[in-house]
């Protein structure tokens, strides 16, 4: 059995005096108490790690990071490695989520070596795979995930028991669309085999995430998929309540 994951991903939001009012709203409507039957993480930006970091302590909700190098240190401008986040009390780190495939021109190889880079770090990467709206419509989605996955499983070999996956349809990112429960359980069903190929103990033990518009009045019926293991919520963390709600949804 497979515990329920809900990972905030706050995006590019967020200021010191509202990042204190969203938690400790959070934690006064008891997230704390949930936090002991499910595994519950916020990913927040750089500048506000030490701060949630802070905020949750002895909470049982862990800290993640949004993004990583795939570099251990050294001449990269701007980036920030593993192990300066795990320092900071980082648990999880999101990689290859749609934005960064998109603005940055992040391929399938770099989001690898970043899940790796987070791993020898000891923290957890989550790694986003999804079909963006055109590939959707050409039938597409299944051909590119795996491809995704693949990338993935070809560079961490043995370690993708330690990860956490998420099916985000670059389609429903924010815009209110949802796949319906059967055709994302589809796409984690079909995740959760390709892992099996190669590891069949860590594809039954993977927690695979779904993400896009995920709220608290469609995560029931999601969340009740038998290959859909949690969330990685957007906007929907931003809202102290909609985040309990859907923390409560399954
Ligand atoms: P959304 O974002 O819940 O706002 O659609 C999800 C995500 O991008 O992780």
């Amino acid at each position: 059995m497979r515990p329920l994951t809900i990972i905030g991903n706050w995006k590019m939001n967020g200021s010191l005096s509202a990042n204190q009012q969203l938690i400790q709203a959070m934690l006064g409507l008891g997230l704390t108490d949930l936090a002991k039957s499910a595994r519950l993480a916020l990913c927040v930006p750089y500048p506000y790690l030490i701060q949630v970091a802070d905020l949750l302590a002895n909470s049982g909700i862990a800290l993640g990071a949004q993004d990583v190098s795939d570099h251990p240190n050294g001449a990269y401008t701007g980036d920030v490695s593993a192990n300066m986040l795990q320092e900071l009390g980082c648990q999880y780190v999101i990689v290859g989520h749609s934005e960064r495939r998109q603005y940055h021109h992040e391929g399938d190889g770099l989001v690898a070596r970043k899940a790796k880079a987070a791993l020898q770090a000891n923290m957890t990467p989550i790694i986003c795979v999804g079909e963006t709206e055109e590939e959707h419509d050409d039938g597409k989605a299944l051909v590119v995930v795996r491809r995704q996955l693949q990338a993935v499983l070809d560079l961490l070999q043995g370690q993708v028991a330690s990860c956490v996956l998420a099916y985000e349809p670059v389609w429903a990112i924010g815009t209110g669309k949802v796949p319906t429960p059967a055709q994302a359980q589809d796409v984690h069903r079909e995740l959760r085999l390709q892992l099996a190929k190669f590891d069949a103990e860590a594809a039954s033990k993977v927690a695979i995430l779904y993400g896009g518009s995920l709220k608290p009045d469609n995560a029931k019926d999601l969340l009740a998929m038998p290959d859909i293991d949690g969330g990685l919520v957007g906007g929907a963390s931003l809202n102290a309540q909609d985040f309990l709600a859907l923390c409560q949804a399954s």
